[in-house]
């Protein structure tokens, strides 16, 4: 009897197993679909030095124009790449497609660093930098020193040896290497210490939380303190309020991105948000009270 509804159990699992793996498979098809079909955009997000109040450069992030199912962000499909081939074709087609706005926007006098997220699968594969190359090389106006990756530190971790030279060939190459959500995982800071990063990205859970959870202000502090002892930028993420803005320029991080100051909009949007950022008196301050 037991042995039966052991029996039944498994069959339950197969079953819902099953399920899932059809799931993923549409999802898949409907991606690769979208691919084709050129459904993907990117929203920008700028960043700002709150010091002196210039935009430094935007975020790419990835929507899903979804033709019945409306504006979709990245966590409604991305989880069903990985694994997929068409996790580095879509990659590809956002580093493309950035370098291409970029492209557009220094014709029109705007100088910005265009920052894009690579998945951790995307960025391990072996031919990762030779193939970045050659789309750098495809759009030849845009310098290599004006594309940034954003990376994850568990992408650094799952195979030490192979981005250790991913990241090399990447950095010899003149493009910018930032370490995202960067508290969450779990590097050694030797470890750190040899990759080529430019960046530290301070995660927004840290931010959100700071002005209430003095521990969080501590990592914060920590982090601006580890990159300026290892000469690197730092800048943080999910800066929602003003209050966020003055306190991490009193703990010594200019370099900020978070809705407080822009939503990530699209790419025709970005003339008229900077011409309005100008005007933002109260954000703009915060710079100059500091340096009082
Ligand atoms: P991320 O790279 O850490 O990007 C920051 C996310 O936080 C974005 O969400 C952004 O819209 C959101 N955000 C920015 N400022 C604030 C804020 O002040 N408050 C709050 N609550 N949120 C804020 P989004 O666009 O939904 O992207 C989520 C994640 O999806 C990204 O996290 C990134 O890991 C991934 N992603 C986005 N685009 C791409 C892409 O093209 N390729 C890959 N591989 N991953 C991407
Ligand atoms: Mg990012
Ligand atoms: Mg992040
Ligand atoms: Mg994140």
């Amino acid at each position: 009897r037991a042995k039966e509804q052991g029996k039944n159990r498994y069959q339950l699992f197969d079953l819902l197993h099953d399920r899932e793996m059809q799931e993923r498979a549409a999802q898949q098809q409907a991606l690769a679909l979208a691919l084709e079909r050129e459904e993907f955009v990117l929203y920008y997000q700028p960043k700002v030095d709150l010091l002196d109040g210039t935009v430094i450069g935007v975020e790419a992030l990835i929507r899903w124009q979804h033709p019945q199912r409306g504006l979709l962000a990245p966590n409604a499909f991305l989880q069903y790449l990985q694994g997929n081939v068409l996790d580095r074709a879509i990659g590809e087609w956002v580093i493309s497609a950035a370098l291409r706005q970029q492209s557009a926007w220094r014709a029109q006098g705007l100088r910005l660093i265009s920052s894009v997220n690579i998945s951790p699968e995307h960025l391990l594969r072996e031919d990762f930098a030779a193939r970045l190359r050659l789309t750098l090389q495809a759009q030849p106006d845009v310098p290599a020193d004006c594309l940034e990756l954003e990376i994850l530190e568990s992408a650094a971790l799952s195979d030490v040896a192979q981005a250790a030279r991913t990241l090399a060939e990447c950095h010899q190459l003149g493009v910018q290497l930032s370490l995202d959500d960067f508290g969450t995982g779990y590097s050694s800071l030797l470890y750190f210490r040899s990759l080529p990063i430019d960046t530290l990205k301070i995660d927004q859970s840290f931010i959100r939380n700071m002005i209430m959870e003095p521990n969080d202000q501590l990592i914060v502090e920590g982090v601006v303190r580890l990159a300026d002892t290892f000469s690197r930028q730092v800048i943080a993420e999910g800066v929602e309020t003003l209050a966020h803005g003055a306190l991490l320029l009193k703990l010594g991080c200019r370099l900020c991105q978070g809705y407080g100051i822009a939503r990530p909009m699209p790419a025709a949007a970005l003339p008229g948000w900077i011409a309005q950022w100008q005007q933002q008196e109260h954000w703009l301050a915060l710079g100059t009270a500091d340096a009082g």
